[in-house]
């Protein structure tokens, strides 16, 4: 048969039932692609790299995996309308899935700092959007208030239907490779896909379908790097907006993926995301919004700080979180611009050079 989505591959893990109604945009099996462009660039030509891809889900990034799942449970519950704040993809999502099942969708963001791709998306899916003045953390805030009056469910990843859903990301790594790989790098906002594939690998661990665990290596931005410091940023700056969080909803469970698997969570700057993501796009031919590159800037950082991994033949997943058109205005910004010519096929040819 057809792919039929996350909640119907993975129904044996996941807290659904046969009556559960089953909301879905057909997400998930995205494509793992085969580094090899990129390999001399992060500087360590024998590692085994792949890129989850995230960006091919319906709506664009890894959030339609935990939305199929909170949207479907909204739906059992029979609630009438979901709320969430959002850097973006969430509400892309939930507007979506909110759309597909009927029910009205409520969206926060915070005002001024929210990539065009997404808010069209919340827009055109017909969700009641607000523009709050202050950051995600006071939307955030927000909306957890308003769910507690009982009569909108949020749809945050303090839904814990969400995590459930994007657990999945890593049972199709483990099917698509056999294993784990060694080291699982990927970004790290409000903490919850970090704890999620976290979840995801020790359950297979636990179901047989894998022998061994992958460190896991989550990455912030500098400008809003809370779990790095040590403490709430409140005035988290970053180009890679879909991660500028300064207090993660899933703090303690990301530094419990971080402890229990040995792996690692730092932070990059601005500067080696946006490298990161250019050599993505024009190297491998794989475009991401920044945040999502953050993972890639990471595996480089350590790399280049680890003489005896950069040597080895490790294996390497690195999520890419979100698609490159979700933010066309930073793509226009790094990248070269059109040339103006006239309109002569000699003067085209004069200036390829070729
Ligand atoms: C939501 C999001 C993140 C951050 O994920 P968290 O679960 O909040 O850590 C990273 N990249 C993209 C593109 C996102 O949409």
């Amino acid at each position: 048969m057809n792919y039929q989505g996350i909640i119907h591959r993975y129904k044996d893990f996941l807290s659904v039932t046969d009556k559960t109604p089953v909301a879905t945009l057909k997400e998930g099996n995205t494509p793992l692609i085969p580094v090899q462009g990129l390999l001399e660039w992060l500087g360590a030509p024998h590692l085994k790299v792949f890129l989850k891809y995230e960006g091919m889900n319906p709506t664009g990034s890894f959030k339609d995996r935990g939305m199929t799942m909170a949207i479907s449970k909204a739906l059992e519950d029979k609630s009438k309308a979901v709320i969430c704040a959002s850097t973006g993809n969430t509400s892309a999502s939930a507007a979506a899935y909110a759309a597909q099942a009927g029910l009205r969708c409520v969206v926060l963001i915070p005002e001024g700092n929210i990539a065009l791709g997404k808010l069209s998306q919340a827009l055109v899916h017909g969700a009641e959007v607000f523009s709050v003045e202050g950051n995600f953390d006071t939307a955030l805030t927000m909306v957890r208030a308003m769910s507690e009056t009982g009569t909108v469910t949020l749809v945050n990843s303090l839904n814990p239907f969400r995590i459930e859903g994007q657990k999945s990301g890593a049972f199709e790594i483990v099917d698509d490779l056999g294993e784990p790989p060694d080291c699982h790098f990927i970004p790290v906002g409000n903490a919850g896909n970090i704890t999620a594939y976290w979840k995801g690998y020790k359950e297979y661990h636990a179901a047989k379908k894998c022998k061994k665990l992958p460190k896991m290596m989550g990455y912030q931005a500098a400008g809003s790097a809370p779990i790095v410091l040590g403490k709430p940023v409140l005035e988290p700056d970053t180009i890679a907006t879909a991660i500028r969080i300064g207090n993660p909803a899933s703090w303690q469970q990301a530094e419990a993926a971080r402890n229990e698997s040995g792996g690692q969570i730092d932070s990059v700057t601005d500067e080696e995301i946006l490298e990161a993501y250019q050599a993505l796009a024009s190297k491998e031919g794989v475009f991401c919004e920044p945040a999502s590159a953050a993972s890639v800037a990471g595996l480089r950082k350590y790399v280049h700080a680890h003489k005896d991994f950069a040597k080895s033949k490790a294996t390497v997943v690195c999520v890419l979180t979100g698609h490159g058109l979700k933010d066309p205005d930073r793509a226009i910004a790094v990248a070269p611009r059109p040339r103006t010519v006239k309109p002569s096929v000699e003067a085209i040819m004069r200036e390829l050079n070729i």
